[in-house]
């Protein structure tokens, strides 16, 4: 556990969905940001892919639980998705190995006072809809996916913010 200092309220940053409705904060800047071609993704985003930031769940500040419906897709592992119940958009999420809550992700069109960290990768790539055409390495498949993504988070969360 990790007291909260003067200085980590200080950082707080207003989050919210596109619609407003589903407000929360983060405690820091998101330390990557990946563009996610998943299927679960495309449904949910209503897009080719999700452009989405992470950063520690402890970070996060949930939305108030009668402003956005929480489920989960798939497991394990297991995404907590939590989506507005006003506009139907992704709010933001939280992915668990078991009792671990290992990383959260928010949609980056939610970040409204922060800047968005530079994009890092393109994950389930081979479920995309388009090729895209950028020098990002692009991962494909369920495993690599997972722990090229893995991996690479834990090495930046850590760098930028260690817990
Ligand atoms: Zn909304
Ligand atoms: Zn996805």
């Amino acid at each position: 556990m990790t007291s909260t200092t003067d200085h980590d309220r200080a950082r707080r940053h207003a989050c919210a969905c596109p619609c407003g409705e589903a407000r929360f904060e983060i405690r820091a800047r998101p330390f990557a940001r990946l563009y996610c071609h998943c299927l679960i993704c495309q449904r949910i985003y209503g897009a080719p892919f999700a452009d989405v930031s992470v950063l520690w769940p402890r970070d996060l500040m949930p939305a108030s639980p009668e402003r956005v419906k929480t489920a989960r897709y798939r497991k394990p592992p297991a995404l907590d998705r939590s989506t507005c119940l006003a506009c139907g958009r992704p709010v933001h999420g939280v992915l668990a190995f078991g009792p671990l809550r290992a990383f959260a992700f928010v949609p980056t069109a939610n970040l409204v006072s922060v800047d968005a960290p530079a994009p890092v990768a393109h994950i389930f790539y081979h479920r995309r809809v388009a090729d895209i055409d950028d020098s990002l390495p692009k991962y494909s498949g369920y495993w690599r996916s997972e722990i090229a993504t893995t991996m690479m988070l834990i090495r930046r969360g850590i760098a930028a913010n260690p817990r």
